[in-house]
C-alpha cells in the first residue's frame, strides 16, 4: 500500500472514492494520502520536486515501518477524520485482495490471520457499535461462530480417499495419544503428506494442523490404532466433548473464554468504520489476561455458507463486554 501511494507501484485495488474513468480523482487522492504519511511522520525526508514532477512530494519510508500495522493505524489516529477513512479503507481492501491471492496461490503470509474453520457462521445479525457524526459511517460489531471439527464420517472419508487414490503409506491412519491430558487421551488421524516423511494431522476438535509432524514425532506421542472401531469411539467422544469446552477441562483458568482446543466458538470482529473506536479497544486489549489477547489483530473471515467477506480487527471474547461498555460511555459523552 505504501509503495502504492508513494507511486513506486501499482495499487491493486482503486481507491476509495475515486473512479478508473476519471485518473485525477485517483492522483487528487494519491497526493492527498501522500500528505498525510508526511504528516505523520511514516514519509520522512520528504522533498518537494521541481522540473517534470513539479509539486510533487516524494520521501522514504523506513523499513520497519513498512511492515508495522500497528504503528500504521496509531498514526492513522492523527489525521483528519476524511481522509483517516479513506486511508484506512484503503488498507483494508488491499488485504482483502492479498489475501485472497495468496490463499490461491497457497503462499499465505501469517501478519494478518485468515480465520478458517468447517463452517463460519454469523451468529446474529451485526451490531451497529458506534456512528461517525461527521461522516455518518458506522462501526459494527460481527460475532461469528466457527466450527473447526470433523466429524468421524469426513475423517474416514479422507483416510480412504487416501488410500483409494494410491497416495497412502503404512504409518496413515488413527492413532490415539500414550499420555493423558486432564484425563483424556486425544485421537488424532495422520497421513504422510506430499513432502514425504511428513505427516499432516487431523484432530477432531480443531481440524488439520498447519504444522506438520515427522514419523519419529508421531510415534513418540501416539500409537496406532489397529481397531477401527476403537477409533471411532475414542474420535466421536472428543467431538462430542470439545464442542463447547476447552482442552483445558472444565477448571481452566479463563473459564468459558477460553477457545484452545475447543470445536465451536465465537469470534468477535469489529468492522467497518474502526477508526473512531481504536483507542477503546487498545485499551480494553491491554487489559486481557493473556498474552496473546493484547495485541491487536487484523482477521479476515469469510462465512461458508454465503460467503461474505469481512477484514477486521478481532476481539477477544473476554474483552468483547468491556469494548461495548466504553463505546456506549464514548457515546455519551458525544451527546
Ligand atoms: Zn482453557
Amino acid at each position: 500500500m505504501y509503495r502504492g501511494i508513494m507511486e513506486q507501484e501499482k495499487l491493486p485495488v482503486v481507491p476509495p472514492g475515486c473512479s478508473t474513468d476519471d485518473p485525477e480523482t485517483i492522483k487528487e487522492f494519491l497526493t492527498k494520502a501522500r500528505a498525510a504519511l508526511i504528516a505523520v511522520g511514516i514519509v520522512r525526508d520528504s522533498v518537494l520536486a521541481n522540473g517534470k514532477d513539479s509539486g510533487k512530494l516524494s520521501g522514504r519510508i523506513i523499513d520497519s515501518d513498512m511492515h508495522d500495522v500497528g504503528r500504521f493505524l496509531n498514526r492513522l489516529l492523527g489525521l483528519p477524520p476524511d481522509i483517516q477513512n479513506r486511508l484506512f479503507e484503503l488498507f483494508t481492501s488491499i488485504l482483502d485482495v492479498l489475501v485472497h491471492n495468496a490463499r490461491i496461490e497457497g503462499t499465505f503470509d501469517s501478519g494478518i490471520v485468515d480465520m478458517k474453520a468447517n463452517s463460519v457462521e454469523l451468529l446474529t445479525t451485526p451490531k451497529t457499535v458506534h456512528v461517525d457524526q461527521m461522516s455518518g459511517a458506522s462501526t459494527m460489531l460481527f460475532t461469528f461462530t466457527l466450527d473447526r471439527g470433523i466429524t468421524w464420517e469426513s475423517a474416514s472419508s479422507m483416510l480412504e480417499g487416501k488410500r483409494r487414490d494410491g497416495l497412502g503409506s503404512a504409518s496413515d491412519g488413527f492413532y490415539e495419544s500414550k499420555r493423558e491430558w486432564l484425563g483424556r487421551r486425544h485421537f488424532i488421524l495422520a497421513f504422510e503428506s506430499t513432502a514425504s516423511g511428513l505427516f499432516k494431522t487431523v484432530r477432531p476438535a480443531v481440524g488439520e494442523s498447519i504444522r506438520e509432524m515427522s514419523l519419529s514425532e508421531l510415534k513418540t506421542k501416539y500409537r496406532k490404532l489397529s481397531s477401527l472401531e476403537k477409533a471411532r469411539t475414542g474420535w466421536e467422544d472428543e467431538y462430542e466433548v470439545s464442542s463447547k469446552q476447552c482442552m483445558h477441562g472444565r477448571k481452566c483458568k479463563l473459564g468459558e473464554y477460553c477457545t484452545v482446543g475447543r470445536r465451536i466458538q465465537e469470534v468477535n470482529v469489529v468492522g467497518g468504520l474502526i477508526l473512531p473506536i481504536w483507542g477503546t479497544i487498545e485499551k480494553a486489549l491491554s487489559k486481557q489476561a493473556r498474552q496473546s489477547h493484547k495485541r491487536i489483530r487484523v482477521i479476515r473471515i469469510e462465512t461458508t455458507t454465503d460467503n461474505q467477506r469481512i477484514v477486521g480487527l478481532s476481539i477477544p471474547n473476554a474483552a468483547v463486554e468491556t469494548v461495548l461498555q466504553d463505546l456506549a460511555w464514548v457515546q455519551e459523552i458525544d451527546d
